[in-house]
């Protein structure tokens, strides 16, 4: 069996057309556009990657949307503050702190301050008890678990009855898209780092869904033939060039792989090291020394590729449906995001 490739990128675009139609709407009838504020703590270059990319996804939607920036060192009184003033912000209808937050901050108060009524991330603890009881709705899921949900749910995988298995129990995806999947009633079996015969368990899902951070950690004999595998990870895999070889740095004496710059031809790399042909030395990238500074080093780099939680060639041969990384549960994030902040509007009108 060749698996069917669900195509997340289509999806969220289709998601991403329903909100955009649904803002256009709240403006025309309401004269009202829907408004997400983000809020950065810190300089974390992915965090900056991800809240531009949501103020992005809402300009190109027909949403506004405003960014604040906090110093690294801001203090927990700060953050909570500008917290409450969004609450009260008639404007703003979804707040959402970029995670993670600087290590001296407590993120389960400042989450806990957000407004349940315009907390698009969902990781309010009572949107989180909410959805982990029976009978209660949340007022808003978070969004990659949603975003799971949406995949199978469009792809037309039923899920009811379903023998569901959760790789990952994490507050973000694990946890949350089991409780997701209990909703909608399949019997959801949830496995962590202690859990034993992870192949076993895993073979006997009609739904499985990998969130664990472990590169291609699910193989094909994982997979029970025909079963959807929603693949939530994101890992970087070092590739092979053919210039890579092996050097030492001359500061710690650690072997590392890498290819010189010129070498390089375009695709994901990242910078590991320099050479310096001056010294005829090699440096791991935070270990040139200062004196060398001036050499004009030539850069090494390594190939990478993103890649999953699953082995995408493998368990393409297995299952019946396949998310593919990239290209998968990544696009569906920001266009459930922008589905919440569209609820938070119409809620604020009293319409849902
Ligand atoms: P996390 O907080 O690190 O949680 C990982 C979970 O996997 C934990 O529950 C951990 O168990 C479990 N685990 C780790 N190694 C394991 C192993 N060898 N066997 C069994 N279970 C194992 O990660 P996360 O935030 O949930 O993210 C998971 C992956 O999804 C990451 O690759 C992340 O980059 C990706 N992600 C993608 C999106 C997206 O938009 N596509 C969004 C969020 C996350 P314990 O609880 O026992 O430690």
């Amino acid at each position: 069996m060749t698996a069917q490739i669900i195509d997340g990128t289509a999806i969220a675009e289709a998601v991403r057309q329903e909100v955009a139609v649904g803002a256009a709407q709240l403006k025309k009838e309401h004269n009202l556009s829907p408004g997400l504020v983000t809020v950065l703590v810190g300089e974390n270059p992915a965090s900056k990657a991800y809240v531009s990319s949501k103020q992005k996804a809402c300009e190109e939607l027909g949403m506004h949307s405003l960014g604040h920036k906090l110093p690294a060192n801001a203090a927990q009184e700060e953050v909570e503050g500008l917290v409450r003033q969004l609450n009260a912000d008639p404007t703003v209808h979804g707040i959402l702190v970029q995670l993670p937050l600087p290590e001296h901050l407590n993120e389960e108060t400042i989450l806990g301050a957000i407004s349940l009524e315009k907390d698009v991330d969902g990781f309010h603890p009572l949107n989180i008890g909410r959805l982990s009881m029976k009978g209660r709705e949340p007022w808003f899921v978070p969004c990659t678990p949603a975003g799971c949900i949406e995949l199978l749910v469009r792809s037309g995988i039923k899920i009811e009855g379903a023998e569901a298995v959760v790789l990952g129990r994490s507050n973000i995806v694990g946890l949350p898209v089991s409780m997701l999947l209990l909703h909608r009633n399949a019997t959801v079996t949830i496995c962590h780092s202690r859990s034993r015969d992870l192949p076993g368990i895993c073979r006997r899902a009609d739904i499985l869904i990998a969130a664990v951070g472990r590169t291609e950690m699910v193989k094909g004999d994982w997979v029970k033939p025909g079963a959807a595998v929603i693949d939530v990870g994101i890992n970087q895999k070092w590739m092979a060039h053919p210039a890579d070889k092996e050097w030492t740095c001359a500061a710690t004496g650690e072997t590392f792989i890498a290819h010189r710059a010129d070498q390089s031809d375009k695709g994901s790399r990242r910078k590991v090291g320099v050479y310096c042909g001056d010294c005829d030395k090699a440096y791991l990238k935070d270990h040139v020394p200062d004196d060398c500074q001036n050499c004009k080093p030539t850069e090494l780099f390594r190939k990478y590729a993103l890649v999953g939680d699953v082995d995408f060639d493998e368990v393409r041969e297995v299952a019946g449906y396949l998310t593919p990384v990239p290209g998968g549960v990544g696009p569906m994030t920001i266009a459930m995001l922008m589905q919440n902040t569209l609820r938070g509007a119409k809620h604020a009108l009293g319409l849902v």
